[in-house]
């Protein structure tokens, strides 16, 4: 990184990551509420095979829905560990290499905390 010219990119990369945080947990929400009704649907008698002969069972709808929520639920930790890397200027910088990540790989995934390279060896 360059000298001190980062405070307007900080307040950048801290409103990038607030609003992710924001519809992750809008979304999170959304998630919850789905879960709950699919359940009800469930409790209901409404089982797999009368629940729509040609849909999905309810069994991996739920299935679906649990993973959404679970990677919502990382996608906001991550987002909020990243938050905590900016107000102690560890921002941009890739955990595994420690080379700064370009700021066009943050404009995608604002929350990343890898660079390309390394999050590519981790697939
Ligand atoms: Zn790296």
């Amino acid at each position: 990184m360059t000298d001190h010219g980062e405070a307007g990119g900080q307040t950048h990369w801290r409103n990038r990551l607030r609003s992710t945080v924001e519809a992750l947990t809008g979304e999170l929400a959304r998630l919850e509420s789905e879960l709950l009704s699919t359940r009800a649907v469930r409790a209901n008698g409404g089982d797999d095979d009368e629940h729509d002969p040609d849909g999905i069972p309810l069994s991996s709808v739920l299935q679906t829905l649990e993973g959404q929520k679970a990677r919502a639920l990382t996608e906001i930790r991550v987002a909020e560990d990243a938050l905590n890397d900016l107000q102690h200027g560890r921002y941009g910088v890739c955990r595994v290499c420690s080379m700064p990540i370009p700021a066009s790989r943050l404009e995608i995934r604002p929350a990343t905390t890898t660079c390309v390279s390394c999050a590519a060896r981790a697939r």
